[in-house]
Order: C-alpha cells, then sequence, then structure tokens
C-alpha cells in the first residue's frame, strides 16, 4: 500500500506562509494598512508607531468603513471588496485586491479593528489573536477604520532576527511614507513615531508644499515642472535641474495610476533623456506620475505589487522622453563639468572638489619618483584598465583604478591622522544651513555622535534643519552641504556602521574612489609608471580599500611551467 505524503495545510499554516511573503517587515505591514486607508477614500490618515513598528502600528482613516459582518470577514485569507473576477483583475482601479494584508498581519501578531459605517451610530471593535476572534463589543467612534497591530513578529521569532537595526526598519517606514504623502497632496497625513509627532501635514492642492518637507528647499529650488497628455498616457509632477542630482535612487519617486512602483526602465528612460547633461555616476532627481487606463498596467505580478508591467512600453518611453528632453531644453540648460570626478593624469584639470584640492595642494601623486628597480620603465596598458610591467622575477598585472584608490587612501588615512593628533578642526567663517529630506535628518540624527568624533559640530535646530558650525580640517576646502550628504549617501548604503574608525575608513575609502583614475582611462607611459613607483610605496598595497586586490604576480617560474620548459 502506498503511503500518502501530500496533505492540504491547515489554515493558519497557509496564512502564515502568506505573512511571509507579504509581510516581511514592519514597514510593509504599514504599507498594506495605508493603502487600505487609500482605498477607503479617507481624506484624513494618522499613522502612529512604537519601536519602529514591531511594539505597535496604529492606522486610523476616516474613509467609508466596515459594518459588523465586513469586519468579521476581512483578516481572513482571501477576502476582499475590491474585485471577484478575473475580468476585474486586468484593470484594477485600488490599491489592494487580493485580500491578504489583513489575514497576514492577523496571523503574526495580535490585532485590533475598530471600524464604523456612515449608516450607523457606532462602530465596531474586534480583537483577533493569531487568527482567531477573540472578542466583539461595540465601540463609540466617527466614521471610519482604526486598526492596531501589537506585537508584530511575536509568533515568528525567525522572523524578527532578520530584521535589521530598529532605526533602519524605521527610515524604510518614513520612506515609505514619504511616497505615499508625496502620492497624495489631497490627503491630511499625521505621523507619529513614539508618540512625537514627526509630520502632521494638511490636504493640499499641489505636491509643491509637500517636496519642501519632505526633501528639503535645496530639491525645491531646483525642480522643472512635467507636464505632458495625450489621448491616453498623462505624465506631470518635476524633474531637477542637472545640476542638482543624486547618486543615489531613492530621491526618485515614481508613481502609476498613484500607485508607488519602481521601474529600472522608466529611470532608465529619464536618466536618457537628460543624456550628457548629467555628471557621470548621478543620477536624477524626479517625482512623477504616470497615468494610464487600468487595463494597460498589470499590477499583478509581484508580491507586494512595488513592479509592474505595461502593457505597451514603446508609447510610454517615447512620450517620457520627449517631455524630458522638452523641459530640458526649454529652460535652456547648459552644464559645466565641476564634480571634479573626471581627474585627467598629469595635466593639471583638477576642479573644486575636495579630492581636487587635496591631491593638488597637499599629495600630488603623481610627483616623479626616482625608478624603482624591481619596475621595468616599459609598461603596456592593456583595455585601458591593467597595467603590465616586467618585475626581477616575472611579471606583475595591476588593476589600474584599484592600486589608485589604496594609493589615494593611504594619503588620506595619514593626512587625516596628523589633523586627529593636532584635533585640527576648520571652523566655518560662517555657520552653514543643512536642509535636509525627512529620511537624510533621520540618518544624519542617528549618527551625529560619529560626525562629531570626526571634527564635525553639528546641531539640530528644527526636525530637518541643522546648523554646522566646523568640519575637520581635512574637509576645509569642500562644500560642506555636499561633503555631509556624501558621507550620508555611504552611510546609507553601507550596513550597521559600529564605530568611528568604521566611519572614517568608509569615508576615505569612498573618497579614494571618487579621486581615483577609472577603469577605462587612458595613462601616458610616463603616468602608468608613476602609478606603479606609487604603489610600490604605499603601504597594504595588495588590496583597493575595498578588498580587492591591486596587483597579481606572475613568476616567471610559473611562465616555464606552463610553457612545459620544466
Ligand atoms: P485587500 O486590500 O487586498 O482587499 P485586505 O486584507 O487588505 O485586502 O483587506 C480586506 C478587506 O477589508 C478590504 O477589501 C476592505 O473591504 C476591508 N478593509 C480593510 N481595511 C479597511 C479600511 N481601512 N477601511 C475600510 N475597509 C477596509
Ligand atoms: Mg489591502
Amino acid at each position: 500500500m502506498s503511503v500518502r505524503k501530500i496533505k492540504l495545510l491547515p489554515n493558519d499554516v497557509i496564512a502564515k506562509i502568506a505573512a511571509g511573503e507579504v509581510i516581511e517587515r514592519p514597514v510593509y505591514a504599514v504599507k498594506e494598512l495605508v493603502e487600505n486607508a487609500l482605498d477607503a477614500k479617507a481624506d484624513s490618515i494618522s499613522i502612529s508607531l512604537e519601536d519602529s513598528g514591531l511594539k505597535s502600528i496604529t492606522v486610523s482613516d476616516n474613509g467609508e468603513g466596515m459594518g459588523l459582518e465586513d469586519l468579521k470577514e476581512s483578516f481572513k485569507l482571501h477576502t476582499t471588496s475590491k474585485i471577484s473576477t478575473t475580468e476585474q483583475l486586468t484593470r484594477v482601479a485600488t490599491l489592494g485586491f487580493r485580500g491578504e494584508a489583513l489575514a497576514s498581519i492577523a496571523a503574526i501578531s495580535n490585532l485590533i479593528l475598530q471600524s464604523r459605517i456612515k449608516k450607523e451610530t457606532g462602530g465596531t471593535k474586534i480583537e483577533i489573536n493569531n487568527g482567531k476572534i477573540e472578542s466583539i463589543s461595540p465601540v463609540g467612534m466617527p466614521v471610519g477604520t482604526v486598526v492596531t497591530v501589537n506585537n508584530l513578529f511575536h509568533s515568528v521569532p525567525s522572523r524578527k532576527k532578520f530584521l535589521k537595526s530598529k532605526q533602519t526598519e524605521y527610515r524604510h517606514i518614513l520612506s515609505l511614507l514619504t511616497h505615499i504623502a508625496l502620492a497624495n497632496p489631497h490627503i491630511h497625513f499625521h505621523f507619529k513615531h513614539n508618540k512625537k509627532t514627526i509630520f502632521d501635514v494638511p490636504k493640499t492642492t499641489t505636491v509643491l508644499e509637500r517636496i519642501t518637507l519632505f526633501l528639503g528647499s535645496t530639491i525645491f529650488s531646483n525642480l522643472l515642472p512635467i507636464d505632458f497628455q495625450d489621448s491616453y498616457i498623462g505624465i506631470s509632477g518635476y524633474i531637477t535641474k542637472p545640476s542638482l542630482t543624486t547618486p543615489r535612487t531613492n530621491k526618485q519617486f515614481l508613481f502609476v495610476n498613484g500607485r508607488t512602483i519602481a521601474d529600472k526602465l522608466i529611470t532608465q528612460v529619464v536618466k536618457h533623456a537628460y543624456g550628457s547633461l548629467l555628471p557621470p555616476k548621478t543620477l536624477p532627481i524626479f517625482i512623477l506620475h504616470i497615468s494610464l487606463p487600468h487595463e494597460l498596467v498589470d499590477i499583478n505580478v509581484h508580491p507586494r505589487k512595488e513592479y509592474i508591467r505595461f502593457a505597451d512600453t514603446t508609447l510610454l518611453y517615447e512620450s517620457l522622453h520627449k517631455t524630458i528632453s522638452r523641459t530640458l531644453t526649454e529652460n535652456n540648460l547648459t552644464f559645466y563639468d565641476d564634480t571634479g570626478f573626471g581627474i585627467a593624469l598629469g595635466d593639471a584639470s583638477l576642479t573644486k572638489s575636495y579630492a581636487g584640492i587635496l591631491l593638488k595642494e597637499k599629495n600630488t601623486p603623481w610627483d616623479i619618483r626616482p625608478i624603482n628597480e624591481t619596475v621595468s620603465s616599459d609598461i603596456i596598458q592593456l583595455h585601458n584598465l591593467y597595467l603590465v610591467s616586467q618585475t626581477r622575477f616575472g611579471f606583475a598585472l595591476v588593476d589600474q583604478h584599484a592600486a589608485h584608490e589604496r594609493i589615494l587612501y593611504e594619503q588620506f588615512t595619514d593626512a587625516l591622522k596628523k589633523e586627529k593628533k593636532d584635533s585640527a578642526q576648520y571652523h566655518l567663517p560662517k555657520v552653514q544651513k543643512l536642509e535636509l529630506s525627512l529620511t537624510d535628518a533621520a540618518l544624519l540624527q542617528e549618527h551625529v555622535a560619529l560626525f562629531e568624533t570626526l571634527g564635525f559640530e553639528i546641531t539640530q535646530i528644527k526636525n530637518t534643519v541643522f546648523f554646522l558650525y566646523s568640519v575637520p580640517l581635512l574637509f576645509q576646502d569642500r562644500q560642506p552641504m555636499e561633503l555631509i550628504t556624501e558621507m550620508l549617501e555611504d552611510l546609507e548604503k553601507s550596513k550597521k556602521i559600529k564605530n568611528i574608525d568604521d566611519t572614517s575608513h568608509k569615508m576615505l575609502a569612498y573618497l579614494a574612489c571618487r579621486a581615483a583614475v577609472k577603469a577605462g582611462e587612458s595613462l601616458t607611459k610616463k603616468q602608468a609608471k608613476e602609478l606603479l613607483e606609487k604603489l610600490e610605496k604605499t603601504n597594504n598595497n595588495a588590496t583597493c580599500p575595498h578588498g580587492r586586490p591591486t596587483k597579481i604576480i606572475m613568476d616567471i617560474n610559473q611562465l616555464h611551467r606552463m610553457f612545459k620548459r620544466r
């Protein structure tokens, strides 16, 4: 007799599995709850968290609410009021449609739902524990819904282990709410964390007021409006002038039919439209709303609906490209390169950037030094990337970028150490006001102690406004605003930073990378030789600051063996 091994999973296990896919971290629970409030046509939504949402998440709205019977159905798996046929699945106009969010959250938390519809005089409160109803009672409340999620993940401790630090989770939530608030200027949002109001933004008719608050006044003052409409595609919003760009994608806001999405191709189209106006390695900043008939987008391709599929991309890309290039041309933007990233070796085209100045004034790496006897004077550059030279016992292959990075890194480290000894601080002649985005402000606040140990003097004046009084002497020639933003970018990208040496290492490695000769740059014989000589004299010269090898040495005996001479 054969033994059956396949069984249908019990419902609570199914719910926990679904939860794993949708509610991977607190931010996704917040997203689902706020989207439900938006789908319920609320025009005022409050979000209140404790402990980055791990202890509690409360989302209240003044939307249409749920009656008793609906309330009892709402947190079951695959129950929804938003679609009912496959046909409707092809033109979803709401943010939700799968009916799994509340069920998933209920499966892994203690959930309290309170809701009232307009035609009732009071509401109902349901308490749910691990997916089961604990109690149902009447409650006095205005029309709308209040969802409270307590102890998220308490029944899946394994999930908790995978979460990043509470600060990181908090920043993800702040970033999500930034997207939602920018996508819905006609809705009042109030956000509190650990009982403190983080923002409270009234309804408005334009997104501009919110841009200043959420992204800072620098972005605000560099905006160019975008407006395109044809028979079925609408594109509106803002891009920034090419003089203000970002190395990260987190200042790119893309909404399709009101939904926040990520789309590499659309992002590329925007970048492409800027063409050579953009400095290398930077991205444009944009807040773009695209509207299309619902039939032409498939939102059912990703568990959290972060990506969508378009029925016809050609027309969309063309329209987008056209409207952005037109806006840029109309504003008569001409570009000049003062980024300092493209350091041309040998000539003096060093620019105003910190690394540029440092190289020029203190530590020009291209001084001629006596020829190191281990390096022959004939150096071959392969593919503008590797330098091949004969050594006494064989030959060496050097990665020009990695090598230069290491050389600069060691120079920068020495300079910083020297300055720390004299605790050299440069007091800015004028206090600098830093106006950051909400997420950047949270990041700076989190790391302010680290910045101080490095020699920065920073005080927070308001939510997103900081005063900068001094910088480490090493950085006196840099634009402080640029410097802080670059460091924040680096901090955000990196994993948890534990100590000051980590930070300064990252910072210096970052600067070294920016200033180093690029892979793909052609070097003159003289430059190639100087690079190898410098490398020989540099500490830790086997790897770049990020740990990649700078050189590979081949012994002549290895060659002999390959050619079967031995
Ligand atoms: P979905 O949003 O995919 O339909 P959910 O599990 O998020 O699935 O919600 C289930 C149902 O509960 C929704 O379809 C909606 O009818 C109801 N619901 C959830 N949240 C709210 C709310 N804030 N206001 C009114 N109804 C809600
Ligand atoms: Mg939903």
